[in-house]
């Protein structure tokens, strides 16, 4: 059965490939080329030796070094008309034997290892379109494939599968020579037909079918086709994390869209790692497109590609991908060191920026001699002060050779022009965040200029929807968001007792139940505070009443009931702050009480009084945001563990970024505090995976009192 099923696959290769592929004029100059160089055996249809197929290769490939046979235990085996050849290949480093030290030149050759070898007989191969992705080609061969595939040389079975581990036989040898001639007898071309338009995304964050969507952006790369550009599509980075579709699948989803929409290159942003590392690289085995970067390496060897060079009409544009050093504190430290803390990956962080200019420079310039007329880099590096001196402005100011840069992370789409490090201009284009905006650079193929630009859409209403857009991403979103919401409905874990925002018992004048998560203690408030202290280790976790949106009623947790009480899709954010920044933070989250106010502080880690008898003394500035403290605090009495809050002391606090970064709530006290964590992990999922491996899935007894654990006491009445 496996036979037939072989050979009938072998059947339909020799027919794709002798006439779907080749003209009769390819087919005629490899016999010509055989018949001169080569003994050509007489059977077409036998298995190719090792050494006829990796003899002709190197003949048809012009290879002209001498090498020697010897060192191989079976040298004396090699047929006299084909030593010569194997020779070359030995001195072209594409010929290494086996690991027992044989050659076995008379056995018959895998196809996947016959392109291997052909491949590397060929560096300087043109590639002109995207690889076909063969599903049965195995790793250590799948880079060289893929080269061959893009340089028009290796069609496969049409199926999806290469047949890689089938033998090569001799008619295929000659007909990938064929190829191979027909190749170089087209000669050179006159520079581009028409124009190269590259399309670029960045910071994406799962903005699947916001703004244009995938459905948008596929619909604006059809038309950009159909209008006769050569076009390619690029990624910045930060595509797979900011909203459930990312979270609820770890990414896959969002790359099974980007698959879909056809991806030709793609960087990795700081968000790309919020999954672990392993669980990143898992994904780019998924991606059918290439992750490229310059900088981002384990133990100093590059994990991906630094730059690819795709080529138009003999026109050669090399990408180079740069990711910001930020990462490693804007992602979680620990997925990128070993199990003893030591940092292994790294993005060549130096602080004077050095190390990253010269990473960026030596891919431009290796891009450059590999004959790339030119080089846009893409990166996530951003505009913000706090990336220096990683900016964008910073490496295109201590570089040269760079025609564009197409950036991401700060979320901004400005468009600037800028010197670099020899006076020439080089432009920057951003493109906002969500698919908001589809950047673009074209290279004219009238005049060889290099331009750049940005198409918007920032509508609350998508594309697809408003224009009632249809191609095939509909289908793949739909599939993306269905399954999703499948994801949601599931039971993931339980509680023993209703987790509450609102008062157990009292009703308001409409018999309403009365919240009170944004001016007391519940038990839903201590659990999602426990949740940031646990995850994030710190010393002091804080929650703000109006980030807390919800109940979570007995029975049953699905996803869906954590999205609800957590649906901002914060980030957990870690700061160095003072006991007196932690004070503050606490008597402006106070100042209401007993009314409400959002920015009421739950708390874990920390327990305090609120003696409400006093008023607050809070001052605003203009903005209405805390400005100082003028009087007697009303927060007394607090507590870190079993120790006094030490004003004077720094201690680690966990919260989400909107509160310690952003001011959000009016919380200007954390301005300038150093950031451990920034913004790693979304609330959402802190909160499940607490609940989830810390609780082993079940809310118990220590959060069965509505009115919480007693971390939070109004004091009512001045103590005599
Ligand atoms: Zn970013």
């Amino acid at each position: 059965m496996k036979n037939r099923m072989i050979r009938s696959i072998g059947i339909c290769l020799v027919y794709i490939l002798l006439f779907g592929m080749l003209g009769v004029q390819a087919a005629a100059d490899a016999e010509g080329f055989i018949s001169t160089a080569l003994t050509d055996p007489a059977d077409g249809a036998a298995a190719a030796s090792r050494e006829y197929a990796v003899a002709a290769f190197a003949e048809a490939a012009k290879l002209d070094g001498t090498g020697s046979l010897a060192a191989f235990s079976d040298a004396d085996q090699v047929s006299s008309q084909y030593a010569g050849s194997l020779a070359k290949a030995v001195a072209a480093g594409v010929l290494k034997g086996y690991e027992d030290g044989t050659l076995r030149p008379s056995e018959p050759i895998s196809r996947a290892e016959a392109l291997v070898i052909l491949s590397r007989c060929l560096p300087a191969l043109r590639e002109t379109r995207a690889a076909i992705r063969f599903d049965d080609v195995p790793a250590w061969a799948k880079a060289d494939i893929d080269r061959l595939s893009s340089a028009g040389l290796v069609e496969g079975y049409g199926n999806g599968l290469l047949g890689a581990g089938d033998a090569l036989t001799v008619e295929q040898v000659r007909i990938l020579i064929g190829r191979l001639a027909e190749q170089a007898s087209s000669g050179e071309t006159e520079g581009l037909s028409r124009d190269i338009l590259v399309l670029f995304t960045s910071d994406v964050h799962c903005g699947v079918d916001s703004n244009f969507g995938y459905v948008g952006l596929k619909a604006v790369k059809d038309a950009a086709e159909a209008a006769g550009n050569h076009v390619l599509l690029v990624d910045d980075g930060d595509s797979i994390q900011g909203e459930p579709v990312g979270t609820m699948t770890r990414g896959e989803a969002i790359i099974g869209l980007m698959n879909a929409v056809g991806y030709d290159v793609v960087i990795p942003g700081n968000h790309e790692f919020d999954y672990g590392m392993e669980r990143f690289l898992e994904l780019t085995e998924m991606a059918d497109f290439p992750y490229i970067s310059c900088n981002f390496n384990r133990e100093g060897e590059l994990v991906f590609q630094p730059y690819v060079i795709r080529e138009f009409d003999g026109v050669k544009l090399a990408f180079v991908g740069v990711t910001t050093p930020d990462t490693l504190t804007d992602s979680t430290p620990r997925y990128f060191q070993d199990g003893e803390g030591n940092y292994i990956y790294g993005f060549m962080q130096d602080g004077t920026g050095d190390t990253l200019y010269s990473a960026v420079q030596q891919a431009v310039d290796d891009a450059r001699a590999e004959g790339a007329q030119y080089v846009v880099v893409i990166g996530h590096l951003g505009n913000k002060a706090e990336a220096e001196p990683w900016t964008y402005a910073d490496v295109i100011s201590h570089t040269s050779g760079i025609d564009a840069l197409l950036d991401g992370h700060s979320h901004d789409s400005d468009k600037v022009v800028m010197k670099n490090k020899d006076g020439e201009a080089v432009v920057r284009q951003a493109c906002g965040t969500k698919l908001s905006g589809i950047g673009w650079l074209r290279i004219s193929a009238s005049d060889g200029s290099v331009d750049t630009g940005l198409y918007t859409w920032n509508n609350d209403v998508s594309a697809s929807e408003l224009l009632g857009i249809e191609n095939e991403m509909n289908a793949e979103v739909e599939k993306a968001v269905g399954e999703l919401n499948r994801k949601l409905a599931e039971v993931v874990a339980y509680t023993a007792y209703d987790l509450t925002i609102y008062d157990p018992e009292a009703v308001d004048g409409n018999g309403k139940p009365i919240r009170i998560v944004r001016n007391a203690e519940t038990n839903l408030g201590d659990l999602c505070a426990d949740a940031f202290l646990n995850q994030s280790g710190a010393d002091v976790a804080f929650v703000n009443g109006g980030g807390v949106r919800v109940s979570i009623g007995k029975g049953d947790i699905t996803m869906n009931d954590i999205l609800k009480v957590f649906p901002f899709g914060n980030m957990l954010t870690v700061v160095e702050a003072t006991g007196q920044q932690i004070l503050d933070a606490l008597e402006w989250g106070a100042r209401a009480v007993p009314g409400e106010n959002g920015g009421f502080l739950h708390a874990a880690g920390l327990s305090y009084e609120i003696h409400t008898y006093l008023e607050s003394s809070c001052t605003e500035d203009e903005l209405g945001r805390f400005g100082g403290v003028s009087g007697e605090y009303r927060v007394k009495n607090v507590m870190v563990g079993e120790e006094p809050l030490d004003p004077a002391r720094t201690y680690t606090l966990a919260s989400h970024n909107y509160m310690l970064l952003e001011r959000g709530d009016g919380f200007t006290m954390f301005d300038g505090c150093k950031v451990l964590q920034n913004a790693v992990k979304l609330d959402n999922q802190l909160l499940i995976d607490y609940i989830t491996d810390t609780l082993g899935g079940m809310v118990g007894e220590e959060y069965a009192d509505p009115y919480g654990q007693g971390r939070i006491v109004a004091v009512t009445e001045a103590p005599n």
